[in-house]
């Protein structure tokens, strides 16, 4: 009997953009040859898992033949590059959409086998803005090797996965600081989008039993004018493909570069392929949350509505709602980084049959959805990463519900809430390291509790315990809301309350709790 490798296949989707024509083909494709469900990620791209490797070219080039693509969804090169995901008409937003569009074009790899591959050499999309091909191929700065098919990366890909997220400034869906670039549009006081503030260096996947190996956040790099900033993307990519480890994965993440090197030895590297001097950061105000969860105006003339989904696993009656209503009204959509869908152009006069429709559909506007599960997200996990070392997506219902129903006992309101990420393992999918309460699959059932990440994301989470078994869980927990009900400050969060007591007092709670 001959083996079935099935496979997870990852779309590639800059600012989780995805076209009418596209949704409608991976609806069909997850029935067809996958699971039957779709999985929204924290990459705003979708994943079907199951694929049968005899079915793959069919499920590649339908993706192809529908817009869509795989290329550098996975690999050691550009990851799916971020921005926010709300279809707002307003010039900065717009500008960090586009340009998240240009860096995914700029880091993709030039070579045809992709197409080769999948759709016997046809090449479907080929339409690039000619300053994305004038950057990628301007040998000025020395960033090329010349005989490469690669103009970026070379004779060979980069060490190690490659994360890049754009936004605007207090808008932090994407977030930014855990990317290994991230670039915030500047405006001028008209609102006219003039250079980027540029942070290097962040990244979440770490080792177990390895203290070396760590969650980090990105750190400013400088600021560049806006006709710079591909250029300036080129340069930091070049740095890393140079100079990241390649002889350790465990350590070829750029951001084990920057940490062995500091800031300045890394910013002044860069500024030899960059070809100039990058001007200090400029000054933003403070970061947000932001959801995009239910209505809201365009600025078009038109609605979009975002939906929650827990843990981006478009499913049963959901999917088939979901569906109908995107194939109805011809929709497109956008994925968000907190793996939720957005209807987007949607007329005023469908807002009433669309609230209906989405209603009986079991899919619920944000005031039916507990504040804990708008923010929570999870990782697939078991059974479907090889790997998990324990449940993330499967089991986090049931640990939301028991935080909320410790939230009663303790006298914490219903819209009290608390940003809560769950892993199978430390690799950090769901970026767990930036929760407030992160979860960290160790062993059969049990997990790290970090704690300390901020509702805004701005901060690193440290982990408080190991190995807690899942059932143990009110035991660590319960003292923590409790001393965080009574005893924060005023509007303090859950996790700058743990930052503020300190681990030992904490642990001193937990330990006398009764
Ligand atoms: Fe798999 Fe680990 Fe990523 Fe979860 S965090 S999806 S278990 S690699």
């Amino acid at each position: 009997v001959q083996k079935s490798y099935s496979f997870m296949l990852r779309t590639k989707n800059p600012c989780g953009k995805v076209s009418n024509e596209l949704y409608l083909a991976m609806d069909d494709l997850a029935d067809l040859f996958g699971i039957g469900t779709l999985r929204l990620t924290t990459r705003q791209t979708f994943q079907l898992h199951g694929v049968l490797k005899k079915d793959l070219k069919t499920v590649m080039s339908t993706i192809i033949r529908s817009m869509g693509s795989t290329l550098g969804a996975c690999g050691d090169l550009n990851r799916n590059v971020l921005a926010p995901a709300a279809p707002i008409e307003r010039k900065d937003y717009l500008f960090a959409q586009e340009t998240a569009d240009n860096i995914a074009a700029l880091l993709t790899p030039q070579s045809g086998f992709y197409y080769d591959m999948w759709v016997d050499g046809e090449r479907i999309m080929s339409a690039e803005p000619p300053e994305v091909v004038k950057a990628r191929n301007d040998n000025s700065h020395g960033t090329n090797f010349p005989d490469s098919l690669e103009p970026i990366y070379g004779t060979q890909f980069l060490p190690r996965k490659f994360k890049v997220a754009v936004t605007v400034p207090t808008d932090n869906s994407v977030d930014i600081f855990t990317n290994d670039i991230g670039c915030v549009v500047v405006s001028d006081d008209d609102g006219e989008p003039q250079g980027f503030n540029i942070y290097v260096g962040g990244g979440m996947g770490r080792s177990h039993r390895r203290e070396n190996t760590f969650p980090r956040l990105a750190e400013p790099l400088g600021y560049v004018p806006k006709k710079d900033i591909l250029y300036a993307v080129k340069a930091i990519v070049v740095t890393q493909r140079e100079n990241g480890r390649r002889d350790d994965r465990k350590y070829s993440r750029m951001k084990y570069l920057i940490n062995s090197w500091g800031i300045e030895k890394f910013r002044t590297v860069v500024e030899q392929y960059y070809g100039k001097k990058f001007e200090p950061c400029r000054e933003l105000p403070e970061w947000e949350f932001k959801s995009y969860l239910g209505w809201h105006e365009q600025g078009d003339g038109s609605l979009f509505c975002g939906l929650h989904v827990d843990n981006g696993r478009v499913k049963g009656t959901m999917k088939k709602t979901l569906r109908e209503i995107i194939e109805k009204y011809n929709l497109n959509v956008r994925l968000t980084p907190n793996q939720n869908i957005i209807l987007c152009d949607i007329r005023h006069a469908w807002k009433r049959p669309i609230t209906t429709a989405l209603a009986q559909g079991g899919l619920l506007l944000p005031r039916y959805v507990d504040p804990l599960n708008q923010t929570a997200m999870a990782c697939p996990a078991l059974p479907l990463c090889p790997l998990a070392i324990t449940e993330a997506e499967r089991g986090v219902a049931d640990i939301l519900k028991r935080v909320r129903a410790l939230f009663e006992k303790v006298g914490l309101k219903y819209s009290e809430s608390i940003v809560i990420r769950v892993t199978g393992c430390p690799n950090g999918c769901a970026r767990p390291y930036m929760a407030e309460l992160g979860f960290v699959g160790d062993g059969p059932n049990s997990y790290q509790i970090w704690l300390g990440g901020t509702p805004n994301q701005t901060s690193l989470a440290k982990c408080f315990m190991d190995k807690v078994k899942i059932q143990e869980l009110e035991k660590v927990l319960e003292p923590m809301f409790y001393y965080w009900r009574w005893k924060r400050q005023s509007k303090e969060s859950f996790g700058s309350f743990t930052t503020r007591m300190g681990f030992e007092k904490l642990q001193e709670l937990v330990d006398k709790w009764e």
